[in-house]
This record gives C-alpha cells, structure tokens and sequence, in this order.
C-alpha cells in the first residue's frame, strides 16, 4: 500500500482500480454501467512478512474485468495464482487513486464499502 497526496484529502493510502473505473471515477460517472467489485489480494507469497490471514489488499474492478480475468470476489486469492494469467496484464492497466475520493464516489454508485 502506497500514500498519495490528494488535493482534497491530504495524505491518504492508495487503492488500485482497474482503468475502465478510473476513466468513470475520473468522470463521476454515476450510471454505474460497468459496476464495482472487490478482489482481495494477498500478498503473503511474496512477502511472508504478511503472514495475518486478515492481511489482504483490495483491488477494484469492473464486471468486464472480472469476466476477462475470472477474478473471485467471495474469497481472496494469492497474488502468485495465475499471475502469468493476468496479474502481469492487469497490473499494468491499474490505476491509483485516493482511497477516500474512491470510496465517496463509490457511495454514489450505491455500493458502499
Ligand atoms: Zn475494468
Ligand atoms: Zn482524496
């Protein structure tokens, strides 16, 4: 996890979300057309110093994400599974945001965190 400064909030963590949310969250695009989704990644496998169950970092993506790289929502996954498959591919497209500004305008999208 990363600190951004934002011009609203200050000092705050960063939060990955995929590019089709930035390019709606950049647009406050409340329609909700691609939907917000939570992926729990954990990182212990390449950090064993992460070794707490709960230790996990959220990602965002949007439903066609989700279909594309068959990324769970219910449970967290390993951020070693299926990197070839898509950590490579998608952790290039992510964006970072302020967790705050993303969290405010998820309320408005009608999911709240
Ligand atoms: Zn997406
Ligand atoms: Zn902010």
């Amino acid at each position: 996890m990363g600190i951004i400064i934002c011009p609203i909030h200050g000092r705050q963590m960063i939060v990955e979300i995929c590019h089709h949310l930035h390019q709606d969250f950049l647009q406050q695009n409340s329609n909700n057309p691609r939907g917000v989704n939570e992926v729990r990644i954990r990182y212990d496998d390449i950090d064993p110093e992460l070794n707490d169950p709960a230790d996990h970092t959220v990602h965002y993506f949007c439903n066609d994400c989700i279909k594309k790289y068959q990324l769970p929502t219910d449970k967290p996954i390993q951020s070693i599974e299926r990197i070839e498959q898509y950590h490579n591919a998608f952790h290039k497209k992510m964006s970072i945001v302020c967790v705050k500004c993303f969290k405010e305008y998820h309320l408005t999208v009608g999911n709240s965190l």
